[in-house]
């Protein structure tokens, strides 16, 4: 699964939970903010990267669901 987030460097709300795909897992999700930001603090323009969700599901797997992920930033100067 690949997800691509869009976003402005300005936004001052950065909404990059993304939902876990795993059918049983409760609170889980991939928080994409850390990547976010040190692409900001370098200045980069693009970044991907693979995550595991963060939650444990019901058999105590936890890497029952990952996502490969792509972040684009428009930089508006
Ligand atoms: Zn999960």
């Amino acid at each position: 699964m690949e997800r691509t987030v869009n976003m402005l460097p300005s936004s001052n709300v950065y909404l990059l939970h993304l939902q876990c795909s795993g059918g049983r897992c409760i609170n889980g999700g991939f928080d994409l903010t850390p990547s976010v930001e040190e692409l900001v603090r370098n200045h980069k323009k693009s970044g991907k990267g693979k995550m595991v969700c963060k939650e444990k599901d019901e058999s105590g797997a936890s890497n029952h669901a990952s996502i490969s992920y792509g972040i684009s930033i428009q930089y508006l100067h």
